[in-house]
C-alpha cells in the first residue's frame, strides 16, 4: 500500500566531474562535494537511465524521480500525464572554471542526429557567479556562413566569429538547439534544458586530455548538420516583469520545451499551479513551502518539485529570497 497523497519532494544532487570544473558549488549547494577533484556539474533533477535523481525527504526517500512518475502519474503531473512517460526536463548547475568546448546541439528539425527515447536539447542559463575573465558565447555573428566556419575551425579563429557576452550574476541567455555556444572562465550558472544529452563538439581550444594525452574528440560534421545559420532569438534575454506585489514576479524564459520566472520577495506569495508539477530553485535566501499545513524548509541551491496535486502553495520567505520557478509548456 503506498501512500494516498504526494507532497513537495526534494532531490539530493548529483555531482559530475568533469576536466573544466571547480570547486565553487560547495558554497552554492548544501550537501559536500565529494574528493578534491574539479565538479563541473551538479544535476540537481535528473530522470537520466543512468543518472537518477533520489528523492531526499519524507516516505519517499530514497526513491528514485523515474519511480515516482510511475507511480504517481497522474498526481505528480497532473495535466501533462500522458504526453510524459520521463521527466521532460534536466536542471543542473554548471562550475565553467575553463572555457567549455565550442558545442551545438541538435533540434528536433534533426530526427537523423537524435537516438530513439533522447530528444532534441534547448538549454537556457542563468548566472549565479561570474569573475572579471568570464565569458559567454552564444550564436554566430550574422556574417558567420558555413562555408567560412570551416575556415575559421581551421584557423583557431571562430571565437572572434561568437556572439560574446561578458556575464554578470543575473544574467538570463538562452540557448535554443541549434545555437553554437559555449561558456567559462570561472561563471557559475543554473540550467534549464530538455531531457537530452546529445552534443556535438565543433572546437575544443586545443586543449589536451590529461589523461589520453590527446584532444579530445570533435563531431565537427554533426555539428554543421545541426548549426542554425541567420537570424535567432538566442543569446540575452530581457527580464519581463509581470508583477511586483506581493512578490517581483520576473518572465526570463518562454519557450516549446520550459517557462522560467524569477521571484525576488520577502513577503509570502504563491508559487505552484493546479494540474501542474511546477520546479521551484533557490539561488539566495530561505524560507519554506507550506503544503496541507505543513513546512518544507527551502535553503539555498535546493530543488523542490511542487506535485500537480499539490496545485498553488504559499512560500513564505525569511527575509529577502530569489528563487526561479519553473514550468513545463
Ligand atoms: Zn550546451
Amino acid at each position: 500500500m503506498g501512500i494516498a497523497q504526494l507532497y513537495p519532494l526534494r532531490f539530493d544532487p548529483i555531482y559530475q566531474y568533469r576536466l573544466w570544473g571547480g570547486r565553487r558549488l560547495s558554497g552554492l549547494l548544501s550537501a559536500p562535494l565529494p574528493g578534491d577533484g574539479p565538479i563541473g556539474e551538479a544535476w540537481v533533477l535528473s530522470d537520466r537511465t543512468d543518472h537518477q535523481s533520489l528523492v531526499a525527504n519524507g516516505p519517499l526517500k530514497g526513491q528514485t524521480l523515474r519511480q515516482v512518475m510511475e507511480q504517481f502519474g497522474e498526481q505528480l503531473m497532473g495535466k501533462l500525464s500522458s504526453r510524459f512517460h520521463r521527466f521532460p526536463l534536466l536542471l543542473k548547475f554548471l562550475d565553467a572554471h575553463e572555457m567549455l568546448s565550442v558545442q551545438v546541439h541538435p533540434s528536433d528539425a534533426h530526427p537523423d542526429l537524435i537516438p530513439a527515447g533522447d530528444t532534441a536539447k534547448t538549454e537556457a542559463w542563468v548566472v549565479i557567479e561570474a569573475e572579471k575573465g568570464s565569458h559567454i558565447y552564444a550564436g554566430l555573428k550574422p556574417s558567420t556562413t558555413a562555408g567560412n566556419l570551416r575556415q575559421f575551425l581551421a584557423d583557431g579563429t571562430v571565437a572572434d566569429h561568437l556572439v560574446s557576452i561578458v556575464p554578470k550574476p543575473g544574467d538570463a541567455v538562452f540557448i535554443p538547439a541549434g545555437t553554437v555556444h559555449t561558456l567559462g572562465n570561472d561563471v557559475v550558472v543554473f540550467e534549464v534544458q530538455q531531457n537530452s544529452d546529445l552534443t556535438f563538439r565543433l572546437y575544443d581550444w586545443g586543449h589536451i586530455d590529461p589523461e589520453t594525452k590527446e584532444p579530445r574528440p570533435l563531431q565537427v560534421d554533426q555539428a554543421f548538420a545541426c548549426i542554425e545559420f541567420g537570424a535567432s532569438d538566442s543569446g540575452l534575454v530581457a527580464a519581463r516583469v509581470e508583477t511586483t506585489v506581493p512578490v517581483e514576479r520576473e518572465g526570463l524564459f518562454d519557450c516549446d520545451a520550459f517557462q522560467l520566472w524569477r521571484l525576488l520577495g520577502q513577503d509570502p506569495f504563491p508559487v505552484g499551479e493546479r494540474a501542474e508539477p511546477h520546479v521551484l530553485v533557490c539561488i539566495a535566501g530561505e524560507g519554506q513551502v507550506m503544503h496541507n499545513g505543513t513546512p518544507y524548509a527551502v535553503g539555498k541551491g535546493d530543488v523542490w518539485l511542487l506535485p500537480a496535486e499539490a496545485g498553488e502553495c504559499a512560500f513564505q520567505p525569511s527575509g529577502e529570497v530569489t528563487l526561479l520557478e519553473i514550468a513545463i509548456p
